[in-house]
């Protein structure tokens, strides 16, 4: 790829992206600039791409290609990004089993069993869960009282702030990391939930014949965790990740443990088989778009979450290079 097209890729991935908007909770510092090959056997290692970039940013960019939910991932490391004009997404069934709903910020996952609900992330706010979450659930046919845990992915309130609603009114359990319980009690949030139920590393969660698995993936904080479970398309079996926490930290240390978590989450990813991503800032990664292109019906017939295998260890490996950027700069 010569360099004017990866400029130009790179503007059109920061426009196409100003998107990931620095909440309290997740805000990011800005961060230096970006650039990749196509490589559908991507190891997570520090070997170079077969490309002639260096530097790890435009390595970034250029295995990125033209892809734009890769696009959108670099975009959401690049500094300078202006606030997002994004409308709140309508609430979409993105899976056979799988609700999303939100704000044009942040999006709670809902994965339905035959026993009840699993919930990853609960909005910012006691307000957004009875305003949006438990409206959206319904409007899609999901019954918020069906609700049986709520997984908190790391201990932030946009991602907390609805489960103590959950609870109370449905008698969800609430689940967190036991670091991140602790990230969460020093939140000035009013809306800390009540100490519940720890995640341990990898735990298994099953409810309903779906097990969902909670590996830890620290970095973004110290207890973030980042879900595997099972999700039907027109009823066929798929692996989804959803990534837990995206935005890098400050401490030199915690960019360090975020690499590893990177590196460790794509193995266990090729021996699950994950061929979905996930996160739960839409903008991050283009998720906002594949939801309003599921709904509208421009995706073609096929489901844009379903990234296949290879294309999924794509989108580590960018990331992988993106915080290397991070880490060198
Ligand atoms: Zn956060």
């Amino acid at each position: 790829m010569d360099l004017l097209r990866h400029a130009e890729l790179s503007r059109r991935a920061v426009l196409a992206a100003a998107a990931f908007v620095p909440l309290v909770g997740c805000a990011r510092e800005p961060s230096p600039p970006t650039g990749g090959a196509p490589d559908d056997e991507t190891s997570p290692s520090d070997s170079p791409e077969a490309t002639g970039a260096t530097d790890y940013g435009e390595r970034a960019a250029e295995l990125a290609g033209d892809d734009p939910v890769l696009l959108a991932l670099v975009a959401a490391f690049t500094p300078g990004w202006l606030p997002p004009e994004a409308p709140d997404p309508e609430p979409t069934r993105i899976f056979d089993n799988v609700t999303v709903v939100g704000t044009d910020f942040v999006s709670a996952t809902a994965v339905e069993t035959s026993d009840g609900v699993i919930l990853v992330d609960a909005l910012e706010s006691r307000e957004q869960a009875a305003d949006i979450l438990v409206p959206e659930l319904r409007s899609l046919g999901v019954d918020p009282a069906r609700i049986k845990y709520v997984v908190v992915a790391h201990g932030h309130a946009d991602h907390f702030g609805g489960a103590q609603y959950l609870a109370d009114r449905y008698g969800a359990r609430v689940l967190m990391s036991p670091t991140d319980w602790d990230v969460a009690a020093k939140d000035s949030s009013p809306d800390v939930p009540e100490r519940d139920l720890e995640i341990s590393d990898g735990q298994r969660l099953s409810l309903g014949g779906t097990t969902m698995r909670l590996p830890y993936t620290p970095g973004h904080t110290p207890g973030t965790v980042s879900p595997i479970f099972p999700v039907w398309w027109n009823g066929r079996r798929h692996t989804a990740m959803l990534w837990g926490g995206t935005g890098l930290p400050k401490p030199t240390s915690g960019k360090r443990d975020y690499l590893r978590s990177v590196i460790d989450y794509a193995a266990l990813m090729r021996r699950s088989g994950v061929d979905v991503e996930l996160n739960n800032h839409g903008q991050s990664d283009g998720g906002l778009d594949r939801m309003r292109a599921l709904r509208d019906g421009t995706a073609g017939g096929q489901n844009p979450f379903v990234l296949g295998r290879a294309r999924a260890q794509r989108f580590m490996r960018v990331l992988e290079l993106l915080v290397r950027d991070k880490l060198d700069g």
